[in-house]
C-alpha cells in the first residue's frame, strides 16, 4: 500500500512538471513564431489567436526529451501561421482544460487532436477541415490475453474524461458489462492499466500506437476493435472567431499543397 502511495505520488510530481515544461515550451514555439509572423506579415493584424492543447497525446502534442513542446499538431499549427502571417499562443492545459478554455472563451481555438463529432457540433463546436483521420481502441497490458470487447465483462476500463475514446466506451459497456474509471490525462489512464487497476483503456489508435513505441511500456493494441473513427480538426465556439478558422483552412491547403503537411506528418509518424 505504501508502495503504490509512492509510486502514485511521484506520478503526480512527474506530471506537474511535464505541466510545467510544456507551458513553457509552448510559449516559447508561439514567440518564436510571433517574431516571423510580424516580420513578414502582410496583414498587420495584431490579434493573437489563443489556441489550447492537451498535455500528453502523442505523437500529436507533447514534451520531447529537450524539453521542447513538440508534435504533429504544433507543428502544422506553426506552418499554417507562418503561411498565413497570423500571430498565435499555443497553451498546453490538458483535454479538458482546453475543452473549457474555449467553452468559456479563454481560448479562441482548440487544436489537441480533436476528432469531428456529430454530437460536438450539435453542441455548438465549429470545426476547421480535417487534417487527420484516427479510429478510437482499447490497450491492454502486454500479457494480457483480452483480444475481444466480451473478454472485457465484468472488468473496468480506463478512459480520458470527455474524449471520443470514452464516447466509444460509454456504447459499448452496457452491451459487454465493464464500468469505467475516468482520467484526465493520457498517461495517468495507461498507468492504471500498467499496473492492473483497469483492464484495459480506451484512447485514439495512432496515440496509443505511437506512445507505448516511444515510452516502452508493457501495453499492446488488439486488433480489430476500432471505431469507425473520424478526422481531427481546429474548432472553435465562438462565431465571431470564424475569421480564424478561414485562416487555419486556407494554411492548410497550402501546407497540404506544398508537401510540409506531409513533412510533418512523416516526422512523427512512419
Ligand atoms: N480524438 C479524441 C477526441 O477528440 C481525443 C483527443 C485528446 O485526448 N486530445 O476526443
Amino acid at each position: 500500500m505504501k508502495k503504490m502511495l509512492a509510486t502514485l505520488m511521484a506520478l503526480g510530481l512527474a506530471l506537474s512538471l511535464a505541466a510545467c515544461s510544456t507551458s513553457s515550451g509552448s510559449s516559447a514555439a508561439a514567440n518564436s513564431n510571433n517574431s516571423s509572423a510580424t516580420s513578414d506579415t502582410a496583414s498587420g493584424s495584431d490579434k493573437v489567436w489563443l489556441v489550447a492543447t492537451d498535455t500528453v497525446f502523442v505523437p500529436f502534442e507533447y514534451t520531447d526529451e529537450q524539453g521542447n513542446f513538440v508534435g504533429i499538431d504544433v507543428d502544422i499549427l506553426a506552418a499554417i501561421a507562418e503561411d498565413q502571417g497570423f500571430q498565435y499562443e499555443m497553451n498546453s492545459i490538458g483535454w479538458d482544460g482546453a475543452v473549457a478554455a474555449v467553452q468559456t472563451g479563454q481560448a479562441d481555438a482548440i487544436m489537441a487532436g480533436a476528432s469531428i463529432k456529430q454530437e460536438r457540433i450539435e453542441s455548438g463546436w465549429i470545426f476547421s477541415d480535417g487534417y487527420y483521420t484516427a479510429t478510437q481502441t482499447i490497450a491492454v497490458p502486454e500479457d494480457s490475453d483480452i483480444a475481444s470487447f466480451e473478454d472485457l465483462r465484468g472488468t473496468s476500463v480506463a478512459v480520458k474524461n470527455g474524449t471520443a475514446g470514452a464516447d466509444y466506451a460509454e456504447s459499448l459497456k452496457d452491451e459487454y458489462g465493464f464500468t469505467i474509471t475516468y482520467f484526465d490525462d493520457s498517461p495517468t489512464m495507461y498507468q492504471d492499466v500498467i499496473i492492473g487497476n483497469s483492464s484495459a483503456c480506451f484512447e485514439d489508435t495512432p496515440v496509443m500506437l505511437a506512445y507505448i513505441k516511444q515510452k516502452g511500456i508493457a501495453l499492446k493494441v488488439p486488433e480489430g476493435l476500432e471505431s469507425e473513427g473520424s478526422p481531427y480538426a481546429l474548432a472553435i465556439m465562438n462565431e465571431d472567431n470564424q475569421e480564424f478558422l478561414d485562416l487555419f483552412n486556407a494554411g492548410l491547403a497550402n501546407i497540404k499543397a506544398n508537401g510540409t503537411y506531409d513533412e510533418i506528418i512523416a516526422k512523427y509518424l512512419e
